[in-house]
């Protein structure tokens, strides 16, 4: 927890009213689908294609829209650097009460990871459900003690030379990676940048790439 590229600046206490609410709410779930799949009125196979598909597809577009607006209009991007909250709003996203977003910018000198080291805390509004390894002991402590050989098992190696900065996220402050722009891209439209734009990209365990849209779903 030394590590000085880890920017801890919550208290240990934070969100144990969500931790709580979330793990009522985990068991009440449980017990829904237990139930109907019992009855023969769903099949668990589908549930879980359901949130797959919000994981990876849905939830993530609102945070890809927020990215390719930052790369299209500077006063958005100047706006969102500034108050990441209100700049998301304006676009129809807002979280609960109480949450606050912060935008961090990946650089050519500065790349930027996210996660949260007590339990789950993901920004819900941008990115939609938290994918199963965000919430696996593995990433939450081994993001902070060795970020770059995180980055290499998700198949992304950064030169030496670039500084990687890790976020911990809390029920009150979440954060949104803002990846760079892809080379190449200058001409495109916003819904096709937003194309470019992964979930994991504004996780910080990926990049955007001018192909990944189809190479990487
Ligand atoms: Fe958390």
């Amino acid at each position: 927890m030394s590590a000085d590229h880890h920017h801890h600046d919550h208290d240990h206490n934070h969100g144990h009213h969500h931790d709580n609410r979330y793990t009522d709410m985990q068991a009440r779930v449980r017990a829904l689908e237990t139930v109907l799949t019992e009855k023969g009125l769903i099949d668990p196979a589908a549930i879980d294609a359901i949130v797959e598909t919000y994981e990876t597809k849905i939830g993530p577009r609102n945070g890809a829209h927020v990215v390719a607006k930052a790369w299209s209009d500077p006063d958005f991007s100047g706006w969102l650097k500034r108050d990441a909250t209100a700049a998301i709003a304006s676009l129809g996203y807002a979280g609960r009460q109480g949450e606050h977003m912060r935008a961090v910018f990946n650089t050519p000198d500065t790349h930027n990871l996210v996660v949260c080291t007590l339990c789950s805390c993901y920004p819900w509004s941008v990115l939609g459900l938290p994918p199963v390894w965000y919430k696996a002991p593995a990433y939450r402590s081994r993001a902070v003690i060795d970020p770059r050989g995180v980055l290499a098992e998700f198949g992304l190696t950064l030169p030496e030379t670039k500084k990687i900065r890790v976020w911990d996220s809390t029920a009150e402050l979440r954060y949104l990676v803002i990846p760079e722009r892809p080379e190449g891209t200058e001409g495109m439209s916003e819904d096709e940048l937003a194309k470019l734009v992964s979930r994991d990209a504004m996780i910080g365990t990926a990049i955007a790439r001018a192909e990944s849209g189809k190479k990487r779903p």
